[in-house]
């Protein structure tokens, strides 16, 4: 292709995805799961000779795309949704185009300084310090793996990168975190040698946030039998019911015992922007690092997530290695992002930030953040006021669970009816997102298993809400 060529078919494209966005409401969200039939589809051998562009846009238009699930949907409500705005969707074309790679201040000078400046906005977004150590990584999963990587090797007077945990000192590692925290902790812990059985899921309280006498106790029974605590893993937003551990308290006793506090607000951090949530946030600062996931909550696609660190050196302490190829002098204050995780090649995300906060401005992302909270308010709303729906955890994020109990149904005070209503709850979000209107996922909470639904998309609107609150009744009275 020549650049001409580039423009013509960035032309038909742009065209065809302009096309999609104005009639999006009107494919399904999802289709019924057909995997062999897919794989039938699109299974063919790699061609011999480069094919005609409109030819591969149009097929993946017809093969591809329907049976792709709609992230991008108004009525996309699955896991904690995703939103890819225009400028972000544009932003990542031409972070593509550019094609640099940010491990280097040398090898991409401003997209390292724009790292920077959109790693600061972020931090003061969510309320952390600015002048944390501050990197973008590819999702919370890793931000959390890399953060108890550093927390790890801190908790070691010996030096862990040489010796591994059988070194000198090889006192059992712990974590604590939550029986609501997300897995990522978990897998954090197999991945880096901890193990599986050193992860204490500290109990939660009726409102599904951590117990910090329980957490105290735990931590003072693994040091009387010389085991060593390595860090706590406190969540804001957690992914069942977007409940937040009271962080004041679990960092006093963090700071007593002298263990790294790492904070997950992959979800719960930028709502610290929503007029309407961020006085009764918990004060994520009080974390020796943080995660927050600009991906689940500031539309810009995925993925795009920072973790920061205010114990200075400590992330470059595990991560920094520089291999002679790799060596550069390079002014004060520049940063080479490639010490801060275990990544070395990495793309231009900053770009992608950087469009979509200028796009909207700091007072565009509050109002449609306050938007979202406002809907789902209106989606509880119309929960409590029926007689068969239940909206068992009070949250004022924009995370609905409901649960669907009809007053004639199956009994709530045996396990028998609860195994029923967790059946029939169970046919009701697959019915739902196998009829292609809406899409939404579900937990298990204490209450039972319940139906949950995100409301993260920018153009979600009460309209949509009111359609949906009509499929839910119609899809569960067919299927009671
Ligand atoms: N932390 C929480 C609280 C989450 O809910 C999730 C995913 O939903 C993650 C971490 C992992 O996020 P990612 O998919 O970016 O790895």
């Amino acid at each position: 292709w020549a650049p001409v060529d580039f423009e013509r078919h960035g032309r038909e494209l742009l065209a065809s995805l302009r096309e999609h966005f104005e009639h999006v409401r009107d494919v399904p969200v999802a289709r019924p799961y057909d995997p062999a039939g897919l794989m039938a589809r699109l299974d063919t051998a790699a061609p011999e000779r480069g094919e005609d562009f409109s030819r591969i846009l149009a097929d993946t238009w017809d093969q591809v795309v329907p049976d792709l699930v709609q992230w991008n949907h108004p009525a996309f409500h699955g896991y904690f949704s995703t939103c890819a705005s225009f400028p972000g969707v544009l932003a990542e074309t031409m972070t593509a185009a550019l094609n640099v790679n940010a491990m280097l201040w040398k090898t991409s000078p401003s997209a390292s300084a724009l790292e920077l400046v959109v790693l600061r906005w972020l931090a003061d977004m969510a309320g952390y310090p600015a002048d944390a150590d501050a990197v973008l990584v590819g999702g919370a999963s890793l931000a959390t793996l890399y953060a108890l990587g550093a927390a790890r090797d801190a908790a070691y007077p010996h030096d862990v990168r040489e010796h591994g945990l059988a070194g000198p000192d090889a006192a059992v590692p712990r974590i604590y975190t939550s029986d609501q925290a997300h897995s990522s902790v978990d897998k954090a812990a197999i991945t880096l040698g901890v193990g599986l059985r050193n992860v204490v899921r500290i109990p939660a309280d009726s409102g599904y946030r951590m117990r910090p006498d329980l957490l105290e106790a735990a931590i003072a029974e693994d040091v009387a039998a010389g085991r060593r605590p390595v860090a706590v893993v406190a969540t804001v937003g957690t992914t069942s019911v977007a409940a937040a551990d009271p962080l004041g308290p679990i960092a006093d006793i963090c700071r007593r015992h002298g263990v790294w506090l790492h904070v997950d607000a992959a979800y719960g951090g930028l709502f610290a922007l929503s007029t309407a949530l961020r006085p009764a946030l918990e004060d994520v600062s009080v974390g020796d690092s943080l995660v927050v996931n600009p991906q689940k909550t500031l539309f810009v696609p995925l993925d795009a997530t920072s973790l920061h660190c205010r114990r200075r050196g400590a992330l470059a302490n595990t991560y920094r290695l520089v291999p002679e190829y790799l060596t550069s002098a390079h002014p004060g204050g520049a940063a080479d992002f490639m010490d801060l995780s275990p990544q070395l090649g990495r793309g231009f995300r900053a770009l992608k930030l950087w469009w979509v906060i200028r796009a909207f401005g700091l007072d565009g992302l509050r109002s449609r953040l306050d938007h979202a909270v406002a809907l789902a308010g209106e989606l509880r709303g119309l929960a409590a006021a029926h007689p068969d729906w239940h909206c068992p955890v009070p949250s004022d994020y924009p995370l609905v669970c409901l649960r669907y109990q009809p007053s004639d149904g199956p009994r709530t005070d045996t396990p028998e009816g609860r195994a029923a209503l967790d059946a029939l709850n169970a046919r009701i979000v697959a019915e739902l997102n196998d009829a292609g209107e809406a899409f939404v996922s579900h937990s298990v909470i204490r209450d039972g298993y319940v139906i949950r639904i995100s409301l993260a998309n920018i153009h979600t609107t009460a309209d949509d809400i009111t359609r949906l609150w009509a499929a839910l009744n119609r899809v569960a009275e067919k299927t009671r």
